[in-house]
């Protein structure tokens, strides 16, 4: 079983906004209606949406509540990206936690007071995936039922080779 993660959008009310969209959706090539893009995460998917944003839009902004975006990229790659970053000016709001949209409106907390970004066209969640598992008792399939990659955790396409070679090699 290697069927992959789904992507999430947070528990917060006006995710379902007709302006409010799915990272993995704008990078299949969605169409992102206006001139302005706030993606909300910045993990490893919300810098790349940001900056495959930049290119349609003027005005793009990642919000993310830790203290730094891209955590898990090699180092001198995410030197490389903040300088892109800046040099493009797209802008990184850090320690900020989305609560809520209203239309064109994302709230959010930082340092304990609200703050709103305002103005938005489009706001693209980039929060994460999580396992997709489309059968019920899956060890029930098969003899042997291995499940492997995202399906098991969501996380990077090494980790999902490197359980199918294993797999592979053990069947
Ligand atoms: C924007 C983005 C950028 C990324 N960049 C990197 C990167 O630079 N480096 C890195 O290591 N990782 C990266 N990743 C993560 C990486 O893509 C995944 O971890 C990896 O693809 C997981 O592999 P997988 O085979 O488990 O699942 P997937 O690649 O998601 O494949 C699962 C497949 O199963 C199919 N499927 C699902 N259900 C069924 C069904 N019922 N029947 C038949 N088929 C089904 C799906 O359509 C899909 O094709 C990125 C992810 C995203 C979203």
């Amino acid at each position: 079983m290697a069927t992959g993660a789904t992507p999430v959008k947070l528990d917060i009310p006006g995710r379902d906004g007709e302006n409010v969209y799915l990272a993995h959706d704008v990078l299949l090539g969605k169409k992102i209606l206006g001139n302005s893009a706030l993606v909300i995460g910045g993990g490893l998917v919300g810098v790349e949406t940001a900056e495959f944003c930049k290119d349609y839009c003027e005005k793009v902004a990642v919000v993310e509540m830790q203290e730094h975006i891209a955590t898990d990229m090699y180092m001198t790659v995410r030197d490389d990206l903040l300088k892109r970053f800046k040099q493009v000016g797209i802008e990184i709001h850090t320690g900020t936690k989305v609560t809520r949209i209203e239309g064109n409106k994302v709230y959010a907390e930082q340092n304990g007071k609200e703050v709103i970004f305002s103005g938005y066209d489009n706001i693209i969640f980039a929060v994460g995936s999580r396992a997709y598992q489309p059968f019920e008792n899956v060890e029930s399939l098969a003899k042997e039922v291995y499940v492997i990659g995202d399906a098991k955790g969501a996380r990077s396409a090494v980790e999902a080779i490197y359980e199918g070679a294993r797999v592979g090699m053990r069947i």
